[in-house]
């Protein structure tokens, strides 16, 4: 019997109209004009789609991600795989979300889209679609994204290209898996612990203020909705903290006990305060080092903590364990 697999669409290029500049949305897709285009899907598995939703991806709202969370977990239960139809704009962020929280579903959720929409010539989308219904019908317990030649866990990618084909990557991981002549699935693809608190995912917070320095730059406080803050540093996780206003900022937030995660604006390696003594200075103030996380995983990993009622000591906790395989 061949495996069943639940295709959720979201949006995004790959089910844009053709039209020329800029392309829009269309109107949502069916399985039949997504088997009609992609006729050979029909072999790899039994298909059913589920419109969840119809957006660019850049006008996701956490309600959207966590609705989508809600949905494949009441509806993985009659199929062997999901896909996931998503724009590529914010995949890597849903993907880092739904990673940690489907992280015991216990089954493939593979998130794809596409440079080109599926209506173009030499778009990416098919191979992209063909690729994701594969392995979600392989059935390895991972969230992952689906692109180019790759599947790449989902809480350690980045989009990194706005026109290449092989426009993702996990910098500090290795893909989950090749997808070239065949198909090879590496030992490490749904091979991770599982250590995600109870309690997380019925709400996110997004109040959360992010920084990106750069050389003169004015440290200006959160605002007063803010309950969190992200510092994208320099490198290791430098900072000038010779700055008076950086450190009343980092003073301002540990007085009201709001978390400050530093993650680094370089993809490959991660942050580690005690390298330089600027950072070691940060740390000193109060400052959480997001070691390896990306910016994405770092802002999920706050969102849901801050979300779940969790403060400063929860969000310092959780930046210490792996939740769902993110490197550290
Ligand atoms: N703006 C599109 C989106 O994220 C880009 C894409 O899908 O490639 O929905």
């Amino acid at each position: 019997m061949a495996e069943r697999v639940l295709l959720v669409h979201t949006g995004g290029t790959l089910g844009m109209a053709p039209t020329g500049t800029p392309v829009s949305l269309s109107p949502g897709p069916s399985v039949a004009r997504i088997l009609e285009q992609v006729p050979e899907l029909a072999e790899v598995a039994e298909l059913q789609l589920t419109v969840a939703l119809n957006r660019d991806s850049a006008t996701m709202e956490p309600e959207h991600i966590l609705g989508l969370s809600r949905l494949i977990r009441e509806q993985s239960g009659d199929f062997d795989g999901i896909v996931l139809i998503h724009g590529t704009d914010t995949m890597a962020f849903t993907a880092s979300v739904l990673g940690f929280l489907l992280a015991d579903l216990g089954k493939p959720v593979v998130l794809t889209g596409s440079q080109r929409p599926l209506a173009y010539v030499r778009s990416d989308a098919r191979s992209n679609l063909v690729d994701a219904v594969t392995l979600a019908a392989r059935k390895v317990p991972e969230v992952g994204i689906c692109f180019g030649d790759h599947w790449l866990r989902g809480v350690a990618a980045d989009k990194l290209s706005v026109h290449r084909y092989e426009a993702f990557e996990t910098p500090n991981l290795p893909p989950l898996a090749e997808l070239g002549l065949h198909i090879q699935i590496h030992p490490h693809a749904g091979a991770f612990e599982r250590q995600v608190p109870t309690g997380i995912g019925q709400a996110m917070e997004a109040a959360l203020a992010v920084y990106a320095p750069f050389p003169g730059m004015n440290w200006t406080l959160p605002g007063e909705r803010i309950k969190g803050v992200l510092i994208q540093a320099y490198g290791a996780g430098n900072l000038p903290m010779e700055r008076p206003d950086l450190q009343a900022l980092l003073d301002h937030c540990r007085s009201r006990e709001m978390p400050v995660v530093i993650t680094s604006f370089c993809p490959w390696g991660g942050v580690d305060l005690a390298t330089y003594e600027l950072g070691r200075m940060a740390f000193d103030r109060g400052a959480i080092s997001g070691g390896l996380h990306t910016r994405w995983a770092a802002l999920a990993k706050m969102g849901l903590v801050l979300g779940a009622g969790g403060g400063l000591e929860d969000v310092r906790r959780a930046f210490n364990v792996s939740w769902a395989g993110e490197p550290l």
